[in-house]
């Protein structure tokens, strides 16, 4: 089975540590990329039926959540129009606390009533300086009102993100926006993803760094706050199952696991990527034009390349070692990190990362490729 992503190209406003590829949000211009994307989704409608069938569909961003339910409904349409969705079992869509509390709360029930089961929400931090500083649109009060409005209208499976790992963030603001995370009402979210604050090219904050205005955190500091992480969470019942992501028992991301998994995914709309496997059996990776200019000019698809053996053994190392099933290597490749403690042994000749090293799990990766 495979994947559907779809690119929604629109925020309200720009955060601090983002460089995803948006837009800001007009209605003209979500109905130009409306077009587009119809034409996008008849173009690529036979991707599916080599794929083994269709059972994620997820709605990322940018913020799918500044969607009106009627141009939600009309993608829907158009995806279903094109693709089998007969076998969906979960579809997730990404929301930003603001964009959940200024909805009519019919806004909600319209997404369950679209097949959204499981809604992925920004949250980032509870501490309302640095929602600040981040340039997000919510407070810690409203990202609270959200969720349990999220819980009220019925959905049972709610993921937050949370940030990390930035100069200002000390280690008791992190730890209480951890414990804020797993008492959020109804048992705390089904799952948690956590990110390290990155330098991303085209962020604003990689901008202050260079100007000097912004120091980020010394490793050794991320790596406490890392393990605060990892323990907190642990505490409070959730299983880590890849490096980034906890989630209750049986409540993992079917999507995201699919890509660490190296399943096959169709992206859909500008800067999407996508995986397939060709009729030979080769994998090949390919991505959409990155801008809504271009998108919408007619050009969805921006290029594409097949990967060598090599690359291919590569990326399944690399996406199984992120996550703590592991990826199968060879003996005598592994020994030497098994014997630095940087790896260890699971049945069937497949090793992982400990918890207690995950955070350096790129370097880890390093070693190995
Ligand atoms: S984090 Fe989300 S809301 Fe903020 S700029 Fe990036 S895509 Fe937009």
């Amino acid at each position: 089975m495979a994947g559907i992503y779809v690119h929604i190209p629109f925020c309200r406003s720009f955060c601090i540590y983002c460089d995803f590829y948006s837009e800001l949000f007009s209605r003209k211009g979500s109905e130009s990329f409306f077009k587009s994307f119809s034409e996008e989704c008849a173009l690529r409608s036979s991707w599916a039926a080599s794929s083994g069938g269709i059972d994620t569909l997820y709605f990322g961003g940018g913020t799918p959540s500044l969607l009106t339910l009627e141009m939600l409904g009309r993608m829907m349409v158009c995806l279903a129009d094109n693709f089998d969705l007969s076998g969906l079992v979960e579809t997730t869509i990404e929301v930003n606390p603001d964009d959940v509390c200024s909805n009519p709360r019919d806004w909600l029930d319209g997404l369950k009533g679209l097949g959204f089961n499981r809604v992925s929400m920004g949250v980032q931090s509870f501490d309302d300086g640095i929602l600040k500083w981040m340039n997000r649109r919510h407070d810690s009060r409203e990202a609270v009102r959200a969720y349990s409005l999220l819980r009220d209208a019925g959905f049972d499976n709610i993921s937050v993100d949370l940030i990390f790992g930035f100069a200002g963030l000390d280690d008791d603001i992190w730890m209480d926006t951890l414990a804020k995370t797993a008492a959020l009402p109804g048992g705390g979210p089904e799952h948690v993803s956590a990110y390290c604050m990155s330098l991303e090219p085209g962020s604003t904050l990689t901008g202050l760094y260079r100007e000097g205005k912004y120091a980020g955190m010394d490793d050794d500091a991320a790596a406490g706050q890392y393990s605060m992480l990892q323990k907190a969470l642990a505490e409070a019942g959730y299983v880590q199952y890849e490096v980034s992501n906890f989630a209750r028992p049986g409540k993992y991301s079917r999507h995201n696991s699919s890509y660490w998994k190296g399943v096959p995914y169709l992206g859909l709309g500008p800067s999407a990527h996508s995986l397939s496997i060709t009729p030979d059996g080769r994998r090949m990776r390919s991505w959409n034009s990155p801008d809504l200019a271009s998108y919408v000019a007619g050009n969805s698809l921006g290029g594409y390349e097949l990967l060598t053996p090599e690359e291919e053994e590569e990326e399944r190392i690399m996406l199984g070692l992120r996550c703590v099933s592991g990826a199968r290597l060879e003996k005598s490749k592994a020994a030497p990190l098994v014997n630095d403690g940087l790896l260890v042994g699971l049945p069937d000749g497949f090793y992982r990362i400990p918890d207690d090293k995950l955070f350096i799990s790129e370097y880890i990766i390093e070693k190995l490729l």
